[in-house]
Parts: C-alpha cells; sequence; structure tokens
C-alpha cells in the first residue's frame, strides 16, 4: 500500500495503555482525503478488512486488523468556524486540543469535553467519548454531519437531512466506513471555575440532586484507600483521603473573574480548565446507569469495592451525561450516571471488573464501547433499543463488513 506509514511493515501495533496489540497485514497514512478513499477502494478489491487507529487511547480491540490499518493523523485541523451557526467543521485526525486556539479566536469552543485532549476527534467521536454534565451530550451528541469513506470507496457526507444514518454515524466505533471530516454544534467561548474539595461519601449522596441541578457539571472520585488518589495524581494536599469524595464542581465564570489563587479553586478558559494529568498505568471499565439510580449504584459499587481489596484500590469516577438520539449511544433516550473503575496493570483484575459488571448489570447498564466490558449480543438488544437498526444500515452500507473485526463481528453482524 502507498502513503508511508508511521508503522513499519511487520511491526506490531500497541495501544496507549499497552493492554492490545497486533500486527496488520499493511498500514498507511494517507495524506488527502481522496487518497483514503483510493486505499479503500483497493483493499476493497484485496478484499482486505479496514480500520483506523487514531490516538490508540482506547482499552478494547476496536481497532485490530489482519487487513488494512489506516492512520488519519495528517488529515488534521479546524477547516472552518462558523460563530453565526455555531458550527465548525474539522479534518478527522483533528487532536481534540486541535480546536482550542482555532474556535477560541472566532469566540467559540467545544460545549463540553472530558479527561483528556490528546484523543483524535473521529476516534472520539467513534466510542462518544464524554465529559460530565446532565445537560451536556457526548462529543457524538453534537455531531451535525460526517463525510466517509464507504466500503465502496465513495466519499459520503451525512448531515442532518439524513436524521437515521446521522443517528448511526454519530456512535459507529468505525463500523460504517472512514471518517475523514466531522462537523460539530459548537458554543460561544467561555470561562469555567473549579472548584474542589473533599466530601464525605454521605455528604455527596444527601447534596446528589443539588449537584445535578444547580451547578454547569461536576465529576467526582471516591478513594477506597489512603493510597488510591495517587494512583490518578489526586492530591489530598495533606488530609485523610480514604473513603472520602474528590469533588469538582464547574460553573460558568464572568468575563473578568481572576483567578486569586485560593486552594482548590481555579478560573480561566474552559479548555484549560478541562483536561487532568493521567499516568498511562491503568485498564478502565466504564458503564452508564440512568441518572436517577446514580446515588443507588453508587451505595452499592463502595460496599463491592470495599468488599474486594486490595483489587479494587483505583478510584471510583463518577460523571453525568445528558440523553442523546445516537442509535449505539449508552446515553440513547436517557441521561446518565456514569461509572468507572480500573484494574491495576499487572494483576489479574477479571474477576474484579466482573463482579462489578454483574452488580451494574442489575441497573441496566450500558457501555463505553472503548472501555473494557463484557457486552454480549443478547445484553446489547436488550439495552440499546436501536442496535437492530444500527446493524440493518452497517449491513446495506458495508455488505462485505470490510469494516468489522472479531470484536465488533461478535456483537454487530
Ligand atoms: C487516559 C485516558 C483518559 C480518557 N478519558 C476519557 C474521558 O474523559 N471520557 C471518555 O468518554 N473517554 C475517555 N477515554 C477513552 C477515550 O476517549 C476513547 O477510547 C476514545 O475512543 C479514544 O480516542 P482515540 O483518538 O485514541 O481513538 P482510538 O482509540 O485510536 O480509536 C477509537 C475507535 O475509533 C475508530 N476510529 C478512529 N478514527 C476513525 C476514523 N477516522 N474513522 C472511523 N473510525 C475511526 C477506531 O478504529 C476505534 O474503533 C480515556 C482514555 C484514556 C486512555
Amino acid at each position: 500500500m502507498s502513503a508511508e506509514s508511521s508503522l513499519p511493515p511487520g511491526s506490531r501495533w500497541t495501544n496507549w495503555v499497552g493492554n492490545q496489540s497486533f500486527t496488520p497485514g499493511h498500514a498507511a497514512a494517507p495524506r488527502a482525503e481522496s487518497e483514503v478513499a483510493e486505499l479503500v477502494r483497493r483493499a476493497a478489491g484485496q478484499g482486505l478488512g479496514v480500520r483506523v487507529s487514531a490516538a490508540r487511547h482506547s482499552f478494547t480491540p476496536i481497532v485490530e486488523t489482519d487487513g488494512l490499518l489506516l492512520d488519519l493523523s495528517a488529515l488534521s485541523g479546524v477547516v472552518s468556524a462558523d460563530a453565526g451557526r455555531r458550527r465548525a467543521v474539522a479534518l478527522a485526525g483533528t487532536p481534540i486540543h486541535g480546536f482550542y486556539e482555532p474556535l477560541w479566536q472566532q469566540g467559540l469552543a467545544l460545549i463540553n469535553q472530558g479527561d483528556i485532549d490528546t484523543q483524535q476527534i473521529a476516534g472520539a467521536i467513534a466510542t462518544a467519548t464524554h465529559g460530565s454534565g446532565p445537560r451536556f451530550t457526548s462529543l457524538s451528541g453534537v455531531l451535525r454531519g460526517v463525510t466517509l469513506v464507504t466500503a465502496s470507496g465513495e466519499l459520503r457526507t451525512i448531515a442532518e437531512d439524513e436524521p437515521e444514518l446521522l443517528a448511526a454515524a454519530q456512535v459507529a466505533v468505525g463500523m460504517l466506513g472512514v471518517m475523514t471530516r466531522v462537523e460539530l454544534e459548537v458554543t460561544a467561548a467561555y470561562r469555567l471555575r473549579e472548584q474542589v474539595d473533599l466530601w464525605s461519601f454521605d455528604e455527596v449522596l444527601e447534596r446528589w440532586d443539588e449537584l445535578v441541578a444547580e451547578h454547569r457539571h461536576f465529576g467526582l472520585f471516591w478513594l477506597p484507600t489512603e493510597a488510591s488518589g495517587a494512583l490518578y495524581n489526586l492530591d489530598g494536599h495533606g488530609r485523610p483521603m480514604a473513603d472520602r469524595c474528590y469533588v469538582k464542581i464547574y460553573d460558568e465564570a464572568a468575563p473578568d473573574e481572576p483567578d486569586d489563587g485560593t486552594p482548590g479553586r481555579r478560573v480561566d478558559r474552559c479548555y484549560r480548565i478541562y483536561p487532568m494529568v493521567y499516568d498511562a498505568n491503568f485498564h478502565e471499565l466504564e458503564y452508564f446507569v440512568p441518572l436517577e439510580r446514580g446515588p443507588e449504584a453508587m451505595r452499592a459499587m463502595r460496599e463491592l469495592m470495599l468488599a474486594s481489596l486490595p483489587l479494587s484500590a483505583f478510584p471510583l469516577e463518577i460523571r453525568t451525561v445528558g440523553a442523546d438520539n445516537a442509535y449505539l449511544s449508552p446515553n440513547h433516550g436517557r441521561a446518565s450516571a456514569v461509572i468507572s473503575v480500573s484494574g491495576q496493570p499487572g494483576t489479574d483484575y477479571w474477576p474484579y471488573l466482573r463482579a462489578v459488571d454483574a452488580l451494574l448489570t442489575q441497573f441496566d447498564a450500558r457501555v463505553h464501547w472503548g472501555k473494557l466490558h463484557f457486552l454480549t449480543p443478547e445484553r446489547l438488544h436488550a439495552l440499546y433499543p436501536r442496535a437492530q437498526d444500527f446493524i440493518a444500515i452497517r449491513r446495506e452500507l458495508d455488505p462485505q463488513g470490510m469494516f468489522l473485526n472479531a470484536h465488533l463481528r461478535a456483537l454487530f453482524n
């Protein structure tokens, strides 16, 4: 294959945390959308499967292929931003941080974002990557248009005038084709105030309704042991952290509100407040339960984690996400309380993660496609009311299943 890849022939691809690796049959790094189309056409002619590697931050085997692996990092940059319509168009390989300055210069910003900003926008959209806030959707929920190279090798743009196709494309884990550009709904530039504090578990539960209703958004980490905070770089500034919650509350700040250096408080442009600093030493599972069942699920998780120590030493992260209509979205038709836990690399954390899965299944939990999970086809169809519609569109656009791999074929064939 032409379009020289950053992955030399015969070498192994490994994801960022190091729990997935494989050797693709071919690898290429196209520099233009037309080149992507040409590569897909040639792969189809040779009967090869095609998958894309973005920033490699997923924990699940959703990139793996023995066919053609594409690297779209050269297709990067915000192409246009329209302050009147609050829209931005970007190439698929644009990292999330690549939106910051181009949008801010137009008086715009991303509506919401997650804990890190190194993912490529197409990778983040493919798995419904989210931040927090019950009134804000994931990045998939703000996708208003997408250009895909489909299995026929054509560049096809799906926009709001094809709502069913768009609802399928918003969260597709790469199964409908190769995204080359995306159009996002964005918002007016805003500043954020972050207030961090340590609360007791009971205080969080008592103030849950206030946290949900009265702030722009919040997130928290419950720390099962004294050593847990350090695993996610959370600093208690000398205070005891075991069985406490590291609560982060966010509200919009006035344009002239200063950052006065108060401990635990930061005020800045939104995009300077969102990202956390992570080390790459955790393997994460993240499940989505109906928002109103969040406190009940948290209480059950605390009991399970205390009984599962030391396997469960990583913090329990809690966020919220707003509802959307995307067929495979974990937030389809319902706002979520999002619960994530991690296993320690190098230990057999599977019995613990299976116990988490068994517990949260009782709360009708849906999964994050990029994080460890135990979903079966039966559970997929019970939990995602439009899964069959997604599969029908997938089969229509890709009858030979060239964009499936073993992991995805087991669920979406
Ligand atoms: C440290 C860390 C922090 C994280 N924080 C969060 C968080 O706050 N919120 C959250 O929701 N998730 C979070 N995640 C998960 C992460 O956002 C998702 O796994 C996301 O998909 C990773 O994006 P990526 O660019 O690395 O994509 P990859 O992992 O490389 O790819 C993801 C999927 O998208 C497909 N894909 C990529 N590009 C294209 C394209 N152009 N066309 C078609 N398919 C494509 C890939 O084939 C793959 O199936 C975190 C992960 C890590 C490791």
